[in-house]
């Protein structure tokens, strides 16, 4: 074993500290290497030289007093690490079979490609705030503990699957505040593995990507019998398997600097994807009148804004109020607008008959029928037939969306 010391002329503790861990200030303990005022490991660009180094004192060849063991906490601390050339972690056999070891790559940067491959982890793994800046790989691992994402980059590539076939026995597989989410085809899980996905989103090329992800988690969440999440994750996957229909319906431009174009009427006249308009129609129902599923209280919003229209039209089309002494029709009222009234007539009035018209319109949409104000023409009566219509459409949808919901 070679002894190195470093920093023999610089009298200089190494730069480094946590930007995230707020709660305690997390710093390197180590001198600095050289002027850069970093120790060998929070160093960015080393030379050829100093990453040889840097992996043989990693790979335990280089017995150094600047310890990546913790032995105090019993962990392997690669918090702030910067792994400037490929990684393949199983080839660093003092890490392998280390009970207890906990190995926290936290605020790490991957320059290279990582290959955890094959390697079990006896405890638990944090990578939070870690920066993959090209591809990481997990493919037939074992984690026995915990393993906790949070905030961490990858670079995604729409086929590659990190998991694929590595095993999650531990608790819980956390991914969290995640821009660009992973693969999951073929990962393996415990009967009793939490997987968690918060707030991960994919991107348009990895939608597939994504919603698989959410199926998967959904899957395990029955699984483990965690009923709510189950809920969550299918509103997901079905919003991910929306995006997928092609055409998009946009009435925004990217931009959102206002109405530029309907996708949808464009793609009609190409007639290229015409097939795909109906499901695509079906799907933006199923998302905004029911969250698919999953909202009931969509379904509320939904029946409000229906009751106020149609109170409008009422309004223009016509009611008549029975007003009743002792059940006897004393007196009549009728409610009639033009568009002159509507820009002439006193606000006042407008909206006490209006809320008349309100009360007709909800006691219409819920299939009530009091009787005590009716529509006094045929449009006032094809109107409320629609209504009637779509109050029970409506109110079923809603019953069934808040039944499946409690159910659960
Ligand atoms: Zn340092």
């Amino acid at each position: 074993m070679v002894n190195i010391t470093y920093g023999g002329s610089y009298f200089m503790i190494c730069k480094w500290k946590s930007k995230h861990n707020t709660k305690n200030i997390v710093k390197c303990r180590r001198d600095a290497y050289d002027d850069s005022g970093y120790c060998l490991f929070h160093k960015q660009n080393k030379t050829k030289k100093e990453n040889e180094i840097f992996n043989k004192i990693i790979n335990g060849e280089l017995k150094s007093e600047l310890y990546i063991w913790n032995s105090k906490e019993n962990i392997f601390d690669f918090r702030g690490f910067v792994f400037d050339e490929e990684i393949k972690f199983s080839d660093f056999k003092n890490y392998i079979n280390k009970e207890d070891a906990v190995f926290d790559f936290s605020e790490a940067i991957f320059g290279k490609n990582v290959y955890f491959d094959n390697f079990q982890f006896k405890h638990d793994v944090y990578f939070s705030h870690t920066e993959f800046k090209r591809i990481v790989s997990f493919k037939n691992c074992i984690f026995e503990g915990n393993c906790i994402f949070k905030k961490t980059k990858f670079r995604t590539t729409s086929n590659i699957s990190p998991f694929y076939k590595a095993k999650f026995i531990g608790q819980h597989l956390i991914f969290k505040d995640i821009e660009n989410g992973l693969k999951f085809d073929g990962i393996i899980f415990s009967q009793n593995t939490r997987f968690i996905l918060d707030n991960v989103e994919y991107d348009k090329v990895n939608y597939l990507n994504g919603r698989n992800a959410y199926r998967i988690a959904k899957n395990q969440s029955n699984i483990i019998g965690d009923y709510h999440e189950v809920g969550r994750y299918y509103y997901k996957e079905r919003w991910y398997n929306g995006k997928m229909i092609f055409p998009s319906i946009s009435f925004w431009n990217r931009n959102g600097e206002g109405l530029k174009k309907l996708v949808l009427f464009k793609s009609i006249k190409q007639k290229k994807h015409y097939k795909h308009i109906i499901p695509k129609l079906m799907d933006l129902t199923a998302k905004h009148v029911v969250g698919y599923g999953e909202k009931p209280q969509n379904v509320l919003f939904l029946s409000f804004i229906l009751i106020s229209v149609f109170a409008y039209l009422y309004m223009i089309a016509g009611l008549k109020i029975n007003i009743y002494t002792n059940y006897i029709i004393d007196s009549q009222e009728i409610i009639k607008y033009n568009l002159d009234d509507l820009l002439k007539g006193n606000i006042k009035q407008f909206f006490k008959d209006y809320l008349q018209a309100w009360y007709f319109s909800i006691v219409t949409f819920t299939t009530v029928g009091y009787g005590d104000i009716i529509p006094i023409n045929f449009w006032g009566k094809i109107l409320s037939s629609i209504e009637m219509f779509l109050g029970v459409t409506v109110v079923a949808a809603w019953t069934s969306t808040l039944v499946r919901k409690i159910s659960r």
